[in-house]
């Protein structure tokens, strides 16, 4: 009887519908164990390779248990894994190193359930694979990197299928559907924990006279080397997305309106001072504005791009600023407070009285200042402000060098030279600025950050221990 008819007639006997797996297996099973066991863990049946493995005939195997034929801890694995089968897992698989004929063999069980016509399980079908040799080990390793290869190779295609899927071809910027995805996912945590959120549009000035002169090609260049150069601008967060034509749109998540109106700003200065192949400069003009807690998709793009339109109605190359609605925004001072970046701090005070007052007041000229430009103050009154921003400043660097000098700050020689570089270097800008040649944003970023928070944040602690001495 070969293999093919033995289980037939077992099957039919038994009126046991033999699961698709096993059928499959029994054509092309030479060299390899297959049994049949009872839920009782006797063995069925056996086949030929199962008898040449156990060193016994089928008749004897048949009534016998693992416990019969393998010592007491193999035998309990084999029981094991009968047991899943029995409680209904589809497959169950051992590796055990058995002892055959005198010699030691490695062998993978595969066990299946036998199912009855109602799918309940009748028997439990095992296989047995000898995997000592090493032609078979070195075979599975090879077709086991294989498809390990070759799942990196399906892999790696989705993700480039994923990148193209999501990309703007010329530019590399992200395409609608990708910012779609990512918009309503940061939406969602601002409403959650009130991180700050906030887009700038930026539209190129005038493009059509760039195609026009130049031709579309020279056009498509300007478009990828923009995006380039905004690319490099940008923190990893930050997104840049091809909204159309030659309009792009960058979501910052966790940024203040007053952040992002700087990153809008130094954009601008960034591509007008670019030389684009081709066409030598062009400008952009940018929108910014930050998403309200509870502000629809819609009204929040509506606000950015009226303050686009805006910004090209004042005659481009610039940025404006949307206007917050007035449960947020009453006048100048929700402003400030969105610059969290001045915002005082007891933990920034030093134990001097002069020079806790005087950085403290410092950090409110600053904000006075901030508020002015955001609110679009004529430049007289933000050049008065910048003028007793930078007053203040000199007088503080000069009482704060007298005491720290008193206090026998050792490094208190250096300390005054780092507050003449910085005051030198803040007048000089002061000046380009009235020149007309400095944006307001560079100065205000110098003076603010550079200046005030990062000097009083920075250099200024190595003293602190010298002055809290004295409290
Ligand atoms: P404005 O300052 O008002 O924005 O003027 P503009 O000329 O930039 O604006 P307009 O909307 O009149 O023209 C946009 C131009 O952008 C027209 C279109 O041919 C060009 N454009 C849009 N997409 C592409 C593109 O993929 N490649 C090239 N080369 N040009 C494009
Ligand atoms: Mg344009
Ligand atoms: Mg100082």
């Amino acid at each position: 009887m070969t293999e093919n008819e033995f289980i037939h007639s077992f099957a039919s006997e038994h009126v046991i519908r033999a699961s698709g797996l096993l059928s499959l297996l029994m054509p092309q099973a030479s060299g390899v164990g297959i049994g049949i066991k009872g839920l009782d863990g006797r063995y069925l049946l056996a086949n030929k390779a199962m008898e040449t493995l156990f060193g016994k005939s089928a008749e004897q195997i048949a009534g016998m248990t693992d416990s019969d034929l393998f010592p007491p801890p193999i035998a309990e694995q084999l029981r094991c894994s009968d047991r899943q089968i029995g409680d209904g897992a589809a497959a169950a698989s051992d590796e055990l190193e058995l002892s055959i004929n005198g010699g030691r063999k490695r062998c993978l069980w595969l066990k299946f359930p036998v199912l009855g016509p109602e799918g309940r399980v009748l028997s439990i079908g095992a296989v047995m694979l000898d995997i000592s040799g090493q032609d078979n080990v070195a075979e599975m390793r090879q077709s086991l990197e294989r498809l390990q290869q070759s799942n990196m190779e399906l892999q790696q295609t989705m993700v480039e299928l994923d990148r193209l899927a999501s990309t703007d071809k010329l530019t590399g910027a992200w395409n609608r559907r990708r910012f779609e995805e990512t918009v309503s996912n940061e939406m969602d945590r601002l409403k959650r924990y009130d991180h700050p959120l906030s887009l700038l549009i930026m539209d190129i000035d005038f493009f059509k006279d760039v195609n026009d002169h130049h031709g579309h090609a020279v056009g498509d260049q300007v478009l990828a080397e923009l995006a380039a150069v905004v690319q490099s601008t940008l923190r990893a967060t930050d997104s840049l997305t091809r909204w159309g034509g030659e309009e792009f749109v960058v979501l910052s998540p966790n940024t203040t309106l007053s952040t992002m109106s700087m990153l809008a700003e130094r954009l601008r200065e960034k591509v007008s001072r670019c030389a684009f192949p081709g066409t030598g400069s062009i400008t952009v003009s940018l929108g910014v504005a930050e998403c309200i807690s509870g502000e629809s998709w819609e009204s929040w793009f509506k606000r950015a791009d009226a303050a686009l339109y805006r910004a090209k109605a004042c005659g481009r190359n610039q940025v404006q600023i949307a206007p917050e609605t007035p449960q947020r925004l009453g006048i100048g001072e929700n402003v400030s407070a969105n610059f969290v970046q001045l915002a005082w701090h007891s933990a920034y005070e030093c134990g001097n009285a002069l020079v806790d007052e005087q950085h403290r007041a410092l950090f409110g000229d600053a904000n006075k200042l901030f508020t002015a430009i955001l609110s679009e103050r004529p430049i007289e009154e933000v050049a008065a402000l910048i003028d007793i921003l930078i007053a203040d400043i000199v007088q503080h660097f000069k009482d704060e060098e007298e005491i720290i000098a008193v206090a026998g700050f050792p490094g208190a020689a250096e300390h005054a030279v780092i507050h003449r570089q910085l005051t030198d270097r803040a007048v000089a800008l002061f000046g380009c600025f009235r020149a007309g040649t400095l944006a307001i944003g560079e100065l205000f970023q110098f003076i603010a950050h550079d200046v005030v928070a990062r000097h009083m944040l920075g250099a200024d602690r190595e003293y602190f221990p010298f002055l809290a001495e004295r409290r």
